[in-house]
């Protein structure tokens, strides 16, 4: 039996244990695909007895800790690795951030931040599902999933 589900990779980052389903809108959420690298993704992996997992493998990307843990947004349980010539040099779990800087765009198109230059920021709030976004500038809340990136 081929235990690898997916093929290895010499440099780069696999994002493991995401929860099924998440994967794909993680690639969308944080554009990982608009960098020209090649990236492996499997779906629906075994994971554990009874349980399906997805997993991304980019490779020649590395993300800082701060990049890491948006991930936790959408994949609480996901964990990071580092890969370099096919081995695994760091391993972490992510963890949802106190705030988000920068990297997102308010989706209220009366905020502030879509009409003069501001960089954004926002709370994170865990609730019972899916964690909730506040704006810093309008105070409002929203789900994650109304986010698209900025550019
Ligand atoms: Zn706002």
């Amino acid at each position: 039996m081929n235990k690898l589900q997916v093929e290895a990779i010499e440099h780069g980052t696999v994002i493991d244990h995401i929860p099924a389903g998440m994967g794909v809108r993680i690639l969308k959420f944080f554009q990982l695909t608009t960098n020209g690298e090649r990236i492996t993704v499997g779906l629906n992996l075994r994971s554990g007895e009874n349980g399906t997992k997805d997993l991304i493998k980019v490779e020649n990307t590395t993300f800082t800790k701060e990049q890491a843990d948006q991930l936790a947004l959408f994949a609480s349980s996901a964990t990071i690795n580092q890969i370099a010539n096919f081995e695994v040099i760091s391993k972490y779990h992510v963890e949802l951030p106190e705030a988000i800087d920068e990297v997102l765009a308010c989706p209220n198109s009366n905020c502030i931040t879509n009409h003069q230059p501001a960089k954004t920021r926002f709370y994170v709030k865990q609730s019972d599902q899916a964690p909730k976004l506040k704006c810093q500038y309008c105070e409002k809340s929203f789900n994650v999933e109304l986010f698209s990136e900025l550019n």
